[in-house]
């Protein structure tokens, strides 16, 4: 999960990294009057949850609360890479020296907690790694010791900090680390980080991303969810307890696991179609939970076939089948199914299915290519 730029300065400064906290406002009378409280120069910051929003036009300066109060008119309702703005960030404008990148991401591949550095900052990182990679520092910090002095050192060196700026350098990356840390973060960072004219380091921009299966940990961070830019399908399943990820394909996909689900997609592929959806109903499916499967499935108006594969262990086949059945009957739209389930009570399951008109299938195989079929024709 996201966290929009603002929200993420919060958490930033609550762990002690310096910076111009500001106000947000969602129209451009809100922004004049925070701009009026903080007084002299601000910048006008775009809310969404995209990378790029200063070359899309949605971080701009502002000499007057007026001034403020039209860039807000112009920012809000902005398209950036397919958001529209709802809200803008104030802060008090900082004349930049100097920009950096610094950041930590959970890097799988080194097992670690790794930090991110570069000189080269304000500009999207992923550029740099491509066409500059040696301006860039990967540090994997031990997993048992976690961020020690001489790794702050280590960096700070890289970095080039000045050094009088050394110590504030060591708490910014310290509170980043240690925000990170207690957030159960995937993803943090300031980009830029950077020195003004007068000499003082901040944070300019910050991001953090959660990692969703900590989250229950956090119903504070959970609270900071921005339903606006997430898919309405993906909320929707998540409420239903549905492990649910929206393609672009059109063939709907409804499974029991998470392994076999994605399986299913491998051989819907295999057969010359493409998902829909990645979709793990999860153990022991009931009829509503089918129900909702269903509903969110077919709520993509791309499907045209759904194929459903469950794997009876302790989910009984026959309850599923009768789940499926009754479930169709409560849907709005109606696509060809597929349905193939083996194990526990198949047979029962095979026999109701069969009774419902239901297309069935023995093989994994079989069930895809009938719902490539059935999605051609369809
Ligand atoms: P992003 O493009 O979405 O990453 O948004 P940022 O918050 O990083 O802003 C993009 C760029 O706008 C920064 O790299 C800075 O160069 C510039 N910028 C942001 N805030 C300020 C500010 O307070 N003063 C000045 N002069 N420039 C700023
Ligand atoms: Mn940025």
């Amino acid at each position: 999960m996201k966290l929009q730029e603002y929200r993420s300065k919060e958490i930033l400064a609550q762990h002690g990294v310096p910076l111009l906290a500001g106000e947000v406002a969602t129209s451009a009378e809100e922004a004049r009057a925070a701009a009026e409280r903080i007084g002299g120069p601000v910048v006008v910051k775009a809310q969404v949850l995209v990378g790029g929003r200063g070359k899309a036009g949605g971080v701009k300066l502002a000499a007057t609360p007026d001034e403020a109060a039209q860039r807000a008119r112009e920012i809000i309702g902005l398209d950036i890479k397919g958001v529209t703005v709802r809200t803008v960030l104030l802060a008090p404008a900082a004349d930049i020296a100097t920009e950096f990148y610094l950041g930590l991401i959970l890097d799988r591949s080194a097992k670690a907690v790794t930090v991110i550095a570069s000189a080269e900052g304000g500009v999207e990182i992923e550029e740099t790694a491509r066409v500059k990679p040696e301006a860039i520092l990967r540090l994997p910090l031990d997993p048992l010791l976690g961020l020690q002095e001489h790794n702050v050192r280590r960096v700070s060196f890289f970095l080039g900090m000045p050094a009088d700026l050394r110590r504030t350098f060591a708490s910014v990356l310290r509170g980043l680390y240690d925000a990170f840390m207690q957030a159960d973060a995937d993803l943090a960072e300031i980009n830029p980080l950077v020195i003004t004219a007068a000499g003082e380091l901040l944070a300019l921009d910050a991001k953090i991303v959660l990692d969703e299966s900590a989250l229950f940990r956090h119903p504070d961070l959970e609270a900071m969810r921005d339903l606006n830019e997430e898919e309405p399908s993906e909320i929707a399943a998540r409420e239903a307890g549905i492990n649910f990820i929206k393609l672009d394909g059109t063939i709907g996909c409804m499974v029991n696991g998470a392994g076999l689900a994605m399986t299913t997609m491998d051989l819907v592929k295999l057969a010359g179609g493409e998902p829909a959806n990645f979709l793990d109903i999860g153990g022991g499916a009931k009829a509503d939970r089918v129900a909702a499967a269903f509903r969110i499935i077919l709520d993509d108006p791309n499907v045209r076939a759904i194929l459903v594969n469950i794997f009876g262990g302790i989910t009984r086949g026959d309850e599923v089948a009768r789940g499926i059945v009754e479930a169709r009957g409560m849907l709005e739209r109606e696509v060809p199914m597929v349905v193939r389930i083996v194990g526990t009570n198949a047979e029962e399951a095979a026999e109701i299915l069969r009774q419902a008109n239901l297309i069935t299938a023995d093989s994994l195989d079989e069930a895809a290519a009938k719902a490539v079929t059935a999605a051609g024709q369809a």
